[in-house]
């Protein structure tokens, strides 16, 4: 057995400086693999949150008028560092999440992806013109900054989804408040170093932490233009429909269910393959995670049998050796809830054909450790189809044909992620286009799009217009304002009826 780890104190960041050292509220920070706490986070109240929208709002004027080129400056050189300190990145949501270090070091690679396309910001920035819309008369749109934006972030990807969102959010001109999952809260205060070390100004970037109470001031507080939320389905919603109602622009981005077709022409080796990694990788939490595969026809029982074989070669144990391939859930409630969505599958009659509970992993017996978990002969009624379980969990469901699965995924209330394996372009085709889901893979298990894309699901899946980073990002950090001038050197004369531009 492994020495506890010291408990050190994890401070909120606001315009460069520690604060909350004296917090009312502590949350606990927790080792998975060793299953004990190694720090404690600062939990923000709402005087915490008004001295972070207040540093974040006194920022805003100089950020905003900061010179495109200056603004790019800033975020080329923080890309850099980023670069530069990748695997401390990664160690570090590694010790915190419990995903193996390798894993997160491909979370801050897509972090940085989205990095790449925000120093694009002189290039997306651009606005319209239209000449002479009439005599003497430009019609032109500007893109302009709403002003504090705030990210409310999940504990599964605590690099890479705050990068979704700050990374755009700064370059279009507004400042920003992060709230990064108290479960896994250490990434964020490295962002903000190395945002300084890159010459942002104090109080663009701030982090505050906490739970609701934190969320719940950053939701009322008349000074934050926008939220932007990663999250689970419930949370979401609330999310939603609390900013909206205060006035706020807002994105919310929640669970999902995401579905795996194999078709029997696919090649079964590396559907098996692809499936394994997409199901069990992160332990299963993922957003994009697949949590059911719907084999057509014959499929079924040679996929099956194939991801059987390879479920035994996983290694499983603590994040910190590369030579693992699943790490611990993140705290004992999601172990427990895992466990229970286990035994509900049981009861419903699935068919369990691996079974991950009672895994022991030597020297870590107190880690949050769940092995890969298989159910085969599923039914969209039972809870382990119906629900997010977000745990190594993998039920698969049998479907006639190809109508027939899609006819499953429609009727699923989430639509984030999906793909198909097969060799026939047609079914592909078809099914690119009859799905109901906001993210397809065709012959590729986990389509999270590249940087210059746009990240969204449908459905349950997200509450609001737009989706996060590529253009849609830009789109959400920024207003239209729309000029029409004239410049002519003789007056029109009065005319009261409505103006036409002819
Ligand atoms: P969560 O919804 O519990 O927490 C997300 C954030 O909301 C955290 O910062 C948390 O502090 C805050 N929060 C929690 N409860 C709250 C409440 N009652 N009121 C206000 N704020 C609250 O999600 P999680 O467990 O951290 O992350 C896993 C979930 O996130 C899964 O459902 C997963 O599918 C989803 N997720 C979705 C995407 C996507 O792109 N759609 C990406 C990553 C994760």
């Amino acid at each position: 057995m492994e020495a506890p780890a010291k408990v050190r104190t994890i401070l909120h960041s606001i315009a460069g400086k520690a604060e909350g050292q004296q917090a009312a509220r502590f949350g606990e920070v927790y080792n998975p693999a060793r299953g004990e706490v190694q720090a404690r986070v600062a939990f923000a109240d709402a005087p915490m949150v008004d001295r972070a929208v207040g540093a974040a709002s006194a920022a805003f004027p100089a950020w905003s008028a900061t010179p495109l080129g200056k603004r790019a400056e800033v975020l080329f050189a923080f890309r850099a560092l980023l670069k530069e300190h990748a695997v401390q990145f990664a160690e570090i949501v590694s010790r915190e999440h419990g995903k193996i270090v390798s894993d997160a070091e491909g979370e801050v690679t897509r972090a940085l992806e989205v990095v790449d396309f925000a120093c694009s910001l002189t290039h997306q920035l651009k606005g319209e013109l239209s000449e002479n819309v009439s005599t003497s008369v430009d019609t032109y749109s500007l893109r302009q900054p709403l002003g504090v934006c705030a990210g409310i972030t999940p504990f599964n990807f605590p690099m890479m989804v705050p990068a979704w969102m700050f990374a755009i959010a700064i370059a279009c001109g507004n400042s920003f408040i992060l709230k990064p999952s108290e479960r896994d809260p250490s990434a964020s205060l490295l962002v903000a170093e190395l945002l300084e070390r890159a010459g942002l100004p104090a109080g663009v970037f701030n982090v505050v932490h906490g739970d609701k109470v934190a969320v719940d001031a950053l939701l009322a507080h008349p000074g934050v233009a926008a939220i932007s939320f990663v999250g689970s389905t419930p949370i979401a919603r609330y999310i939603y429909e609390t900013a909206a109602a205060n006035g706020k622009r807002v994105q919310a981005l929640g669970g999902a269910k995401n579905h795996m077709v194999v078709m029997p022409d696919a090649d079964l080796d590396a559907a098996a393959d692809a499936l394994v990694s997409a199901a069990y990788g992160s332990a299963g939490q993922r957003c994009m995670a697949i949590s059911a595969s719907v084999t057509v026809g014959d499929a079924g029982d040679a996929l099956m049998k194939r991801v059987v074989e390879r479920i035994g070669k996983v290694n499983i144990g603590p994040g910190s050796d590369r030579g693992n391939d699943m790490g611990p859930v993140i705290n004992a409630a999601a172990r427990d809830r895992i466990l229970d969505y286990i035994a509900q599958g049981e009861r419903a009659g699935a068919t369990l054909l691996a079974d991950g509970r009672d895994l022991q992993v030597p020297g870590h017996e107190r880690g949050f450790f769940i092995g890969p978990t298989l159910f085969d002969n599923v039914t969209p009624g039972m809870s382990i189809y119906r629900d997010e379980i977000f745990g190594p969990v993998l039920v698969n469901v049998r479907a006639k044909s190809l109508d027939d699965a899609l006819a499953i995924i429609r009727a699923n209330p989430y639509g984030n992620g999906t793909s198909i394996f097969t060799r026939s372009g047609a079914a592909a085709r078809r099914f690119q286009s009859e799905v109901d889901v906001g993210m397809v893979g065709i012959n590729v298990p986990i389509p999270v799009p590249v940087g210059y894309y746009s990240f969204g699901g449908w459905k349950a899946s997200l509450f609001g217009d737009l989706h996060v980073y590529g253009e849609d990002g830009f789109r959400f950090y920024t207003r239209t304002k729309v000029v029409t001038s004239r410049w002519n050197e003789s007056n029109a004369g009065m005319n009261l009826g409505f103006p036409t531009h002819k």
